[in-house]
């Protein structure tokens, strides 16, 4: 135990963990020649296509540091604001966490807000100046900004890059010399934490964690403290970059363990293992639970599929449990289910996973955060409104509360002017500005989520020409005027594409979405009219004009090979369509709120 080390790297998105982490993997020589590749922990397709990681994912790495044998447990994390929560998870396993700072941007919000993580969780920290191969690079000035933030000395601060890989020997030295090895008493009954799990439709779920106390052994009857169900432990072992089976999993360290479980809702992340016939009296205070920021629909575009969507959103549950769902029906798209997401990277996230490791082919809602309403008749009882169509008839409703955050934006001081316009157009108000160098600002707004979640990332990153890094975290409700905009297609609401607007810009979006729509519905043999509406006063109107002529009337007589070309182009084109009464929907027209500029 004595020789185990359990850290964890974190850093603002883009500051070089995973490629670190791949450095520290070659250096210890946990992957071979072969095996290597750029990022090698981000092994989800999508994290490597974007970029980005996803997933926090755990990796042994065995070491010989003044001729003794260390184990070392890395476990990498992502950087973007929606994946915080798989950051708090990871930072529970471990007793260190390495904190790279990219040597050309220096401190960022993410860098901030993991530290804060990190320091709640007491992990000694390993401050790590990366990039300092980059000719753009800037030393001296970075370093004294992370003595600052951290209250170290200068020689603390190790210089590094994850792309030369200089540097790579002295964090080992600082993980073993500084980090603390794992306390706890190895005779005690087992309590481990489980901090991850992943669905495996072979091995069923596989529960990733750390032992606290006692061991885990092979065929050991161990019991979830959650829900209080045995189970055998069929299988433990390490996480080497495949599995490795062991006997047993000692005091301090970091497995797996396969039980055959199916189903997703027995493993909770932040729950104890324990054994079955001598528990531990004293269960892991677990996680909170998540708290979602964004809600939208998901619907199967086939309604068969229904029962399929569900169960593969059981199981994408499992391997991301910060996402959560409920059955919901829409009159416009049958049954589907309203989702809570962190974030509007994670919502496109998780629909893509269901697309490629599902199958599933689905239509997502326009999204919202989630209100409070309160009607006259009962004016203390919260309605929460988490669908457009929860929000009670505004003759019986008495007032609506919003969620508010603190935002903490990093930027250049010759953009201040810039973002600042653009927080107080997002009905942002100004707490604080403070100069963290001559060239470097952070402001503080008290702004609505629901004006952040959207398009402000995008346009922050627009106005500060990319100078500009974000973080946020919520401090509650207040009350704000906030109106249902219904759209009408053909005189009949689309419940699916109604969205909760401030009352400032309901009219100017209301048009916009009109005008969005009318781009996106395709033509028909007849007109369409387009109509926004609150309540029953209509806001705006546009017409999609009806086709002047049949476009299947070119195939009759035609060659038979290019009638079935075209109707299979048809077919495909229909995919994410729904036809609702008698107007064709592409999935676009419900996400068409979101992308007005
Ligand atoms: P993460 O988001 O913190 O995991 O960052 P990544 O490891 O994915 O790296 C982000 C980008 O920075 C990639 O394009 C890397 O190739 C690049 N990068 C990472 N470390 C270094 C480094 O030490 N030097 C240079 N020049 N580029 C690096
Ligand atoms: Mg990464």
């Amino acid at each position: 135990m004595k020789n185990i080390r359990n850290f964890c790297i974190i850093a603002h998105i883009d500051h070089g963990k995973s490629t670190l982490a791949d450095r520290l993997l070659d250096y210890t020589g946990t992957v071979t020649e072969r095996e290597k590749q750029n990022q090698l922990l981000d092994n989800m397709d999508l994290e490597r296509e974007r970029g980005i990681t996803i997933k926090s994912h755990a990796i042994q790495m065995d070491y010989v540091y003044e001729g003794e044998n260390y184990i070392l447990n890395l476990i990498d994390t992502p950087g973007h604001v929606d994946f915080s929560y798989e950051v708090s998870r990871s930072i529970a396993a471990c007793e260190g966490a390495l904190l790279i700072v990219d040597a050309a941007q220096s401190i960022q919000a993410q860098t901030i807000s993991n530290l804060y993580l990190a320091l709640e969780n007491d992990l000694e920290i390993i401050p790590v100046l990366n990039k300092v191969d980059l000719p753009s690079a800037n030393p001296e000035e970075v370093t004294d900004d992370i003595v600052d933030l951290l209250g170290c000395n200068p020689e603390d601060v190790i210089h590094a890059s994850g792309k030369t890989g200089f540097g790579v020997d002295s964090i080992l030295k600082a993980i073993i010399e500084k980090i603390p090895a794992p306390t706890g008493n190895p005779d005690a009954p087992l309590k481990a934490l489980i901090f991850d799990s992943v669905y495996n439709s072979y091995r069923g779920i596989e529960t990733y964690f750390r032992v606290i106390d006692g061991s885990i052994k092979k065929n050991q009857q161990i019991k979830f403290m959650a829900t209080g169900k045995q189970y055998g432990a069929d299988e433990v072992g390490t996480l080497k970059l495949n599995q490795v089976v062991k006997n047993e999993i000692k005091t301090g360290d970091v497995g797996y363990l396969i039980t055959g479980i199916k189903a997703a809702k027995e493993v909770k992340v932040g729950d104890t293992i324990t054994d079955f016939a001598n528990p531990t009296t004293d269960r892991i205070e677990g996680f909170e639970d998540v708290k979602p920021m964004v809600f939208a629909g998901i619907y199967p575009v086939d309604t068969e599929d229904y029962e399929e969507l569900r169960a593969s959103m059981e199981k994408l549950q499992l391997n991301d449990a910060s996402l959560v769902f409920q059955p919901e029906s829409s009159a416009a798209l049958g049954f589907g289910f309203r989702c809570g997401f962190l974030g509007m990277l994670h919502m496109e996230i998780i629909q893509e996973r269901l697309e490629r490791e599902f199958d599933m082919t689905v239509i997502t809602t326009v999204p919202n955060v989630s209100y409070h309403a309160f009607t006259k008749k009962d004016p203390d009882e919260v309605i929460i409104v988490n669908n457009p169509s929860d929000l009670p008839d505004p003759s019986r409703l008495d007032r609506v509360e919003e969620p508010f955050i603190k935002a903490s934006i990093i930027t250049k001081a010759d953009f201040v002017g810039q973002v600042m316009s653009l927080c107080i157009e997002k009905r942002g108000q100004i707490v604080n500005q403070t100069y963290l160098t001559p060239e470097r600002v952070e402001l503080i707004f008290d702004m609505p989520l629901a004006e952040i979640v959207f398009d402000f990332y995008d346009r922050l990153k627009t106005v500060s020409k990319g100078y500009a890094s974000f973080d946020y975290h919520p401090i509650g409700m207040k009350q704000s005027k906030l109106v249902r905009v219904d759209m009408l297609l053909n005189g009949q609401i689309v419940d699916a594409l109604s969205a909760l607007l401030h009352d400032s810009n309901a009219y100017s979006i209301g048009k916009r979405i009109c005008e969005k729509l009318k781009e996106l519905i395709p033509r028909q043999q007849f007109d369409i009219p387009i109509q926004a509406a609150i309540g029953a006063k209509i806001i705006a109107r546009e017409t999609v004009k009806a086709l002047r002529k049949d476009v299947t009337a070119k195939c009759y007589g035609g060659d038979i090979s290019r009638k079935r070309k075209l109707l299979e182009k048809q077919k495909k084109g229909k995919k994410r369509m729904r036809q609702v009464g008698n107007v064709e929907i592409p999935q676009q027209a419900f996400m068409a709120v979101l992308k007005l500029n």
